[in-house]
């Protein structure tokens, strides 16, 4: 046996047509040829181009190379020299593709909360499991190993059977594809690899499988032979499979990573539901707009996070190193050393509040308007934040966040429970519970996906067609208002016969809770007006209803025909244009003449110079990311409610967008200098400038 270490000095590193040049030289010669990383336990067979590619060898890397048999000493020199020659590449090489992986990326999307991270990737897929870090004891590291060949023999038994009954259903030539994934499964590259993960990085076996998979696949994709690339979604297919066998069955860890930054296509509001986000740092996602509700969520608990950043996915890997800095809308990925310097000065995570002793209760302009500030929340985890930041109650919960697994409904008694507990959180103010406002980005079963969702079979329209579902969603906020001080709101109210078949479907229930004797109060009945039939008919609504609610967010969308979570048409979503002023406008006032309240309840809301706006258009009741409650309470309480009128009515003269974000540019400039600075203003779009 002999052996020499050498170093990979090729700019690209032991890539794919470096592995082949290799795996050509050294089958010539009869030795076997080990290639292993110093800096860890992987190895590979000199004479298999996969073996090669995943020891994932880049510039830099030290290997030793062991040879063993007859000619081994001309195997090992040969080598050596084909490495000093740089694997003899003579084409100029697609630097930017290869080099992907290890160079700085910088992406820019859209910031769409505040804050600085630097984390690690996690790579979630719709329908992925949580997947995080977890340190294992020395003591325990056996078991871990143990649990995972666990959960490949699980995953070996169902294959068998799927493939089993691929090949009776649809004939042996289908069933071929299992044939692979069971391979796969058995192939010491991945089990080896995943088990000396565990032992090396002391790691659970979830994290291990993820980060071992993950480097597997995009040595596939940098493959150039299309038929290797393709076997890459094979890989992603066995790796999901284990992931879901060993979380099914693994024990949980109390000490989770916390530098987790997720990184996905599209985050599902029914997956952020799922996630534990007290070890979630960040969010980057390729699709996503200002008021998707994944960046509700994002901005309600004080996460950075940027969207519409295209293509970002599938350039990252779990485990790799991430600033996300949603102040700039940007994501770095490999941050260089430089880069990482020059962040830690500045990182500055969203400092919280200060949450003691903040005021409370509705606030006063200056000439003696009171408006009330309420919350809006999604997720138990941030009724605690109603009362830390003053809120008048809730104004609006998004109910539907009870729902963390699409297609899976909360039973009517665990529904109480949590409205009950809303109830409690809110006091004396009271809480606005939403019914589901599912369909549209919730709908996330595929195979069902409307074409339109945003137009199709969304919130009440949902409800109506699934009338069991409402029914016992309204039962359980029926039940629950005798604890507390609850309404009820129908979402995305289209005209006055939406209003009448939801009140005829509760009034029923108020019935039958009635003949059944159950403890229940009756609750005050809201509509919201968010489209604009309902703007349109806003007089005739209001006489049905006890209050309205006015969804900015959904307002702008359907006002403009914006999707408001596509990004590449967010320079269209513009809040500020002079249509949605005026429905608000005409809402505000048909509440006033029908003396209902109308509480405001979009992202407008929580954004401080637009709650000037509000407040001018008359609108006294705002509700907001509880967070963002006191900016908005100071702002308010040092102008003259007579002045935003004065400023409002201007805009809503104006005939575009950009000509009202002018106004309230020059006119809060002049105004309000030292409430408002420059950065607090709407800004011009880049594509108008
Ligand atoms: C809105 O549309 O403004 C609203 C408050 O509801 P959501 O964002 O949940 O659609
Ligand atoms: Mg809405």
């Amino acid at each position: 046996m002999a052996e020499r270490t050498l170093q990979v000095t090729s700019r690209l590193g032991l890539h794919a047509r470096a592995a082949a040049n290799l795996v050509r030289v050294a089958s010539q010669f009869e030795s076997n040829l080990t290639l292993k990383r110093l800096d860890g336990n992987a190895e590979a067979d000199a004479k298999s181009i996969l073996s090669i590619l995943t020891l994932a060898a880049s510039r830099g890397t030290d290997l030793r190379i062991v040879a063993n048999g007859v000619d081994e000493e001309e195997a090992l020199d040969a080598v050596v020299g084909l490495f000093s020659r740089d694997f003899d590449e003579t084409e100029k090489v697609d630097g930017e593709k290869f080099s992907r992986a290890i160079k700085e990326l910088r992406c820019k999307g859209l910031g769409i909360s505040d804050g600085v991270v630097i984390g690690r990737v996690l790579r979630l897929q719709e329908g992925t499991r949580n997947v995080y870090r977890a340190e294992i004891a020395e003591a325990d590291l056996d078991r871990e190993q143990r649990r995972f060949r666990a959960a490949v023999r699980l995953s070996r038994r169902q294959l068998e059977a799927i493939k089993d009954r691929a090949e009776k259903e649809l004939g042996r030539g289908h069933a071929y594809i299992f044939d692979a994934h069971l391979l796969f499964l058995q192939d010491a590259k991945l089990t080896r690899d995943v088990e000396n993960y565990i032992v090396r990085e002391r790691s659970n076996a979830e994290w291990a499988a993820k980060v071992v998979g993950d480097r597997l696949l995009s040595i596939y994709t940098q493959i150039n032979d299309e038929y290797l690339r393709e076997r890459g979604s094979d890989i992603e297919d066995v790796i999901q499979r284990l992931l879901a066998n060993l979380t099914g069955e693994g024990p949980k860890y109390p000490n989770l990573s916390e530098d987790a930054v997720i990184v996905s296509t599209e985050l599902l509001p029914s997956t952020i539901a799922e996630l534990n986000l007290n070890h979630v740092k960040a969010i980057a996602t390729d699709a996503g707009g200002w008021t998707s509700h994944m960046a509700i969520i994002a901005r309600g608990l004080g996460l950075p996070a940027v969207v519409g950043l295209r293509d970002f996915y599938q350039r990252t890997r779990t485990g790799d190193s991430i600033i996300v800095d949603a102040r700039r809308g940007e994501v770095i990925l490999h941050p260089s050393r430089d880069t990482i310097e020059q962040y830690r000065f500045t990182v500055h995570e969203p400092v919280p509040t200060e949450r003691k002793n903040v005021e409370g209760g509705p606030v006063t302009t200056l000439d003696g308007v009171e408006i009330s500030l309420r919350a809006n929340v999604e997720l138990p985890a941030e009724f605690q934040a109603v009362n830390e930041f003053g809120a008048c109650g809730v104004g609006l919960f998004r109910s539907e966040f009870l729902l963390s697994r699409p297609g899976l409904m909360s039973s009517e008694q665990d529904q109480y429970e949590a409205y009950k507990s809303l109830a409690e959180a809110a006091g004396e103010y009271g809480a606005i519970v939403r019914l589901f406002d599912v369909g549209g980005e919730f709908g996330s079963d595929v195979k069902e996906r409307e074409r339109n969702p945003a137009l199709g079979l969304r919130a009440v329209r949902f409800n109506l067609r699934n009338k069991q579902i409402m029914r016992t969603q309204v039962r359980a906020i029926l039940r629950a208002a005798a604890a507390g001080q609850l309404s009820l709101v129908i979402p995305m109210i289209g005209d006055v016969a939406d209003v009448r078949l939801a009140k005829r479907l509760i009034d029923e229930e108020v019935e039958r809770l009635g003949a059944e004797k159950a403890t229940f109060a009756e609750v005050k009945i809201g509509a919201m007006i968010e489209v604009p039939s309902a703007v349109l008919t806003a007089e005739k609504i209001a006489r049905e209803v006890d209050f309205f609610e006015l969804g900015t967010n959904d307002l702008v969308q359907y006002t403009l025909a914006v999707d408001r979570s596509n990004d590449k048409v967010s320079d269209w979503f513009r809040t500020l244009h002079p249509a949605v002023l005026y429905g608000i406008s005409r809402t505000v006032q048909a509440a006033i003449d029908a003396k209902i309240p109308v509480i405001v309840c979009g992202e407008m809301a929580s954004t401080p110079a637009y709650a000037v706006l509000l407040a001018g258009l008359g609108a006294i009741d705002l509700s907001m990311i509880p967070a963002l409650i006191p900016r908005v309470r100071n702002v308010l309480s040092h102008i003259k409610a007579e002045d935003a009128r004065d400023v409002a009515l201007r805009c809503l003269s104006a005939a575009t967008a950009d000509e009202v974000e002018e106004m309230v540019r020059n006119e809060f400039n002049a105004r309000w200098p030292e409430l408002f600075p420059p950065s607090a203003l709407p800004k011009i779009p880049e594509s108008r400038t």
